[in-house]
């Protein structure tokens, strides 16, 4: 068990940080025994416990004169370097000269930011960063796209369990790692151009056309695509006319036929937008005339109904709910109609997101989000791969977007070839595999046509998923087995360092896998230096009495 002290005014975060690391945890109350107890705050502590954690980037009564203050500025974090792995602090960072039992060092200096000592028979832990404010800082601002590649929040997770585990404590655990399946991945796609035919002589057309004609060969010189690429983008635009005429098929309109067969025996969720011909609001004024779209919800009324009997999911592709709960309530509405389903989640067009949105999205009656992401990069803006919950809402839950795949291709964002995109994508999965929680995948609905022509990467990247034992789920679901692990409370009195007590709320979630508990065995101080993750055993956590004692866990 953890006790935690920190100021009232972090509680909120505190909170949000334990949903996601799943541990036995509460308020420090004087008097009692802990395990471990992590202070967030410059106060006089006297804690009973084997190991005293002080996480603060201030000098404090705690440090010696031998400390020096850095402060990390906007946009420019100071770098640790934990093992093999860098994170990067937005706030203040102090560092600790002298020779230690170092934990972690800044990445440029080789300084000392973290260390281990002796304090009689327990251990203290000074950390020089506050824990809790750069938790805040990612699940608020999210990280600059210079470090969208590093799962920050998730490696605060990492570092603080490591420590514990290295100072011969054993952690109990629920980890993002839905029973059966080493992670999780939702499939999206947001719906943007239906139909090329909508499309007369405006810039989407245009577009098209100059990259279809130019783009490609461009792009075939410089060997970022075949010749048969080339060829098939040619075809298109001159049958382009003949699509206008009514004489040849619409080649932008069958993108759920062609989802639904690369995505056979898998989930997905579709983002449809709600009304046509509406920009909507931008952070300063009406947004650009571009981002209205040449549909409505309505139109594709069959297609709904097509993607709803295949099982899939359809939410909204919000417009101006980001900004206007009574908007966002009617846009829901629109959809709700269409899907006769009871909760509706969103991703807002344009990845449109502001500080007010979670509150703002929660009042018009979304089930989620799923916005927060980069349109210019790929990776982890809240520097996470699990759902959480906004600071400022009740109950909705974000499902962060990491790989939209214009970010990856086109020239203006990443720019990457197919072949460019493959590594990077291969290290995401790499993540997943290793913290668990879900990869979020946004593939738009035009980009297996002409002229993108993006399938190839999709389906290479479908094929790793599939063999990497992942649960492929909608969006909903998702959730809906975050919102479980959420539930699960750990029963204080059954805790031992082998077993432990976790009762669930009931819920409907047909359809959801189960819980694992997990202790990760604590061993020597020693073994923090050299990364070791052994020492772990899972058992599935039942859910027939909302209650369970895993039998086999710990031996
Ligand atoms: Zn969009």
């Amino acid at each position: 068990m953890i006790g935690v002290i920190a100021e009232p005014a972090e509680h909120d975060v505190v909170r949000e940080f334990f949903e996601l690391f799943k541990t036995p945890w509460e308020f420090y109350r004087p008097g009692r025994r802990y395990e471990v107890a992590l202070c967030a705050a410059d106060l006089p502590l006297q804690a009973d416990a084997d190991l005293v954690v002080v996480y603060c980037g201030r000098r404090t009564h705690f440090d010696d004169e031998r400390s020096t203050l850095l402060c990390a500025q906007p946009g420019i974090p100071n770098v640790l370097s934990f093992h093999e792995d860098s994170i990067p602090i937005y706030r203040n960072t102090v560092c600790f000269t002298g020779t230690r039992n170092s934990l972690l060092t800044l990445e440029a200096s080789k300084e000392c930011a973290a260390y281990l000592a002796r304090n009689g028979a327990s251990w203290f832990a000074r950390v020089g960063y506050d824990l809790f404010a750069e938790v805040r800082a990612l699940l608020t601002a999210g990280q600059p796209s210079a470090q969208a590649h590093l799962p920050t929040l998730d490696l605060h997770i990492a570092f603080l369990r490591q420590l514990i585990v290295g100072c011969g404590i054993t952690v109990a655990e629920i980890p993002p790692v839905p029973e059966g399946f080493r992670f999780i991945v939702c499939l999206t796609h947001d719906v943007d151009h239906p139909s090329i035919r909508e499309h007369k002589w405006d810039h989407t057309m245009l577009g098209f056309l100059y990259r279809a004609l130019f783009g490609s060969l461009q792009n075939l010189v410089c060997g970022r695509i075949s010749l048969r690429t080339l060829l098939t983008n040619w075809a298109a635009a001159l049958k382009l006319p003949f699509v206008h005429l009514g004489i040849a098929k619409d080649f932008w309109r069958d993108f759920e036929e062609q989802y639904l067969a690369l995505e056979y025996g898998l989930a997905s969720t579709f983002f449809v937008i709600p009304f046509k011909n509406n920009p909507g609001l931008g952070m300063e004024g009406k947004a650009p005339r571009l981002r209205a779209a040449t549909y409505g919800a309505r139109d594709i009324a069959d297609i709904i109904s097509k993607l709803a009997a295949a099982g899939r999911e359809v939410g909204l592709h919000g417009i101006d709910a980001w900004c206007d709960s009574e908007k966002g309530r009617l846009e829901l509405e629109e959809v709700r109609q269409l899907t006769a389903a009871s909760q509706i989640g969103v991703r807002m067009h344009w990845l449109y997101y502001g500080p007010q949105s979670p509150a703002l999205l929660e009042k018009a009656g979304a089930d989620y989000d799923s916005t927060v992401g980069y349109n210019e990069a790929v990776g982890y803006r809240a520097g996470t791969g699990q759902a959480y919950k906004p600071l400022d809402a009740e109950r909705l839950l974000e499902l962060p977007l990491h790989v939209m795949d214009t970010a990856l291709f086109y020239g203006a964002r990443m720019g990457l070839s197919r072949g460019e995109a493959k590594p990077i994508l291969k290290q995401m999965i790499e993540n997943a595999g290793r913290f668990g929680g879900c990869l979020t995948i946004n593939w738009h609905d035009r980009s297996l046509a002409p002229e993108r022509l993006w399938d190839a990467s999709y389906l290479e990247l479908l094929q790793e998923l599939r063999e990497q034992g992942a649960w492929f789920a909608t969006a909903k679901h998702v959730v809906s087995w975050f919102r479980k692990r959420r539930s699960a409370v750990f029963e204080p009195d059954s805790l031992t360092p082998s077993a432990a007590c976790v009762s669930l709320a009931p819920g409907d979630r047909k359809g959801v896998p189960g819980l694992r508990l997990r202790f990760h065995q604590g061993h020597t101080f020693g073994s923090f230096i050299e990364q070791d993750s052994g020492g772990m055993v899972d058992s599935p956590i039942s859910e027939n009495a909302g209650a369970v004692v895993p039998s086999e866990a710990g031996k």
